[in-house]
């Protein structure tokens, strides 16, 4: 059998070698592909910071595989032991490679003119803003659903097998990524939801989730919880995933209104509809009585008792009173265990809206006026709906229009004259309600592009003077 195994030592040493020539491969082809994309036009610094990042730790690895070569080719015998600890290591090197090469995705979904909207731009700008000194990417991805990462955190993983840490030391403190579903990448209005996944960015960063915590006994909360129900044991980490799905909700409305609210909604298909435990989101009608609760607390229905004589402000006042009508009958058909820990988490949710409100900078904070009724009207004529501030300002100088207030004047308009209530007929055909939805799109599109458009002819202007 001699003839046949691997027991010869150049055999050994071929398959070593073989195992080695790919991971250079794949090292060259990543460098090749990065130098590809260089050339294409993009909307943002983040894409070729993050090719720069990429760039620069491949080149790392490289050297790695180039030095575990030299010293492959020094070894006299290469027997079994020997390649079996240093094709684990190669491997690694791998594993580490095809880790890069998944980040290159963003950078070609981040390509403008291709993919780009342009709630990618005011949604990178307003990130910026949040939190000053991070790089922000935020572009379509292919699951069908929103998300939020530390590019950086978890690229230091790769750093911290590989190399010393004080390789990222020159990078700014955050990577974040935004991403959006590219299937629906045109339904500005869905892309509310980019609110909660900045909340979760925003949320760390100002140690809300841990503060609002600080003085609940959470461990006994849980102890109380996993004694009293069910066979799913509830711990710790689980209970803080919840809490801060919950408070997620909370920035996405003190950023951007009522328009988050409407926007999980059709997300989540319907109230009833999403009454189940999946950790570790809340069923949808608890996050959407949170959701209430914190309009309330920041005076949105306030706001709307106000103005009670006009008719949006009306319908919108019902809209919020129907919805916690539902909201309260479906309490019985949801899982107790979630019922009881929404119970328990009330007092840091109240603390947590009042730690938003103290840390997050005011101006942020969408404050509705009656500018948004007249915003309203301006869609119903077919007119995107920002600048309409400008001609009230004293100032000569154009001002932007918030996004938050964008996104509420097309959630407004669309409940108060898109109902769709009719059936949809199959085949699947194009319907009235479809393509209103679409112009609709396109007009809230038009108004964040030309409200980014100003906020940035006015920086440039600042600059210049
Ligand atoms: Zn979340």
């Amino acid at each position: 059998m001699e003839e046949f195994g691997l027991s010869n030592k150049t055999v050994w040493s071929d398959c070593l070698q073989s195992l080695l020539n790919q991971a250079i491969q794949r090292s060259l082809r990543l460098e090749e592909k990065i130098r590809e994309l260089h050339s294409a036009r993009y909307a943002s610094e983040a894409p070729s910071f993050l090719m720069k990042l990429l760039s620069d730790l491949n080149g790392e690895l490289l050297n790695g595989l180039k030095s575990i070569c030299e010293t492959t080719s020094s070894i006299e015998k290469v027997d079994e032991i020997t390649y079996t600890t240093q094709s684990k290591e190669i491997r690694s090197y791998c594993q580490a490679l095809a880790d890069l090469y998944s980040y290159i995705s963003l950078v070609e979904s981040s390509q403008a003119g291709k993919n780009l909207t342009s709630i990618s731009v005011s949604i990178a700008r307003l990130s910026n803003e949040l939190v000053p000194n991070n790089v922000t990417l935020v572009c379509p991805v292919y699951s069908c659903n929103y998300c939020y990462f530390d590019i950086l955190l978890w690229l230091k993983k790769v750093v911290e097998r590989f190399f010393s840490e004080t390789k990222l030391s020159g990078y700014p403190k955050y990577f974040a990524f935004f991403g959006f579903p590219h299937v629906i990448r045109d339904d500005i209005l869905c892309h509310s939801l980019l609110g909660h996944e900045l909340g979760h960015f925003v949320g760390t960063e100002h140690n809300i989730f841990q503060d609002a915590l600080k003085d609940v006994p959470l461990s006994s909360l849980t102890a109380n919880l996993t004694a009293s129900l069910t066979a799913i044991p509830l711990t710790l980490l689980d209970l803080q995933k919840i809490f801060e799905e919950y408070v997620c909700d909370i920035v996405s409305v003190y950023l951007f209104g009522l328009a988050p609210l409407f926007t999980l909604i059709e997300f989540g298909t319907s109230v009833i509809n999403l009454t189940d435990l999946a950790l570790p989101h809340p069923p949808l009608s608890l996050r959407v009585s949170n959701i209430l609760t914190t309009l309330e607390h920041y005076g949105y229905k306030d706001f709307f008792s106000k103005n009670g004589e006009n008719a949006i402000a009306n319908t919108m006042l019902s809209t919020l009173q129907n919805l916690g009508v539902l909201v309260s009958e479906t309490q019985e058909m949801i899982e107790p265990l979630a019922m009881d820990i929404l119970h328990c988490l009330e007092i840091p949710l109240k603390k947590a809206r009042e730690l938003i409100e103290s840390r997050i900078d005011k101006r942020f904070q969408l404050k509705l006026d009656k500018h948004i009724f007249e915003c309203v009207k301006l869609i119903e004529e077919g007119v995107p709906p920002s600048s309409i501030l400008n001609s009230k300002l004293d100032s000569d100088q154009c001002q932007p229009t918030e996004l938050g207030f964008i996104l509420n004047a097309g959630w407004f308009y669309r409940i108060m004259y898109l109902q769709n209530t009719k059936p949809i007929s199959l085949p699947l055909q194009e319907c009235e309600h479809a393509k209103q939805l679409k112009d609709l799109c396109r007009l809230i599109d038009k108004a964040v592009e030309q409200s980014e458009t100003i906020y940035w002819y006015n920086k440039r202007g600042e600059e210049v003077s």
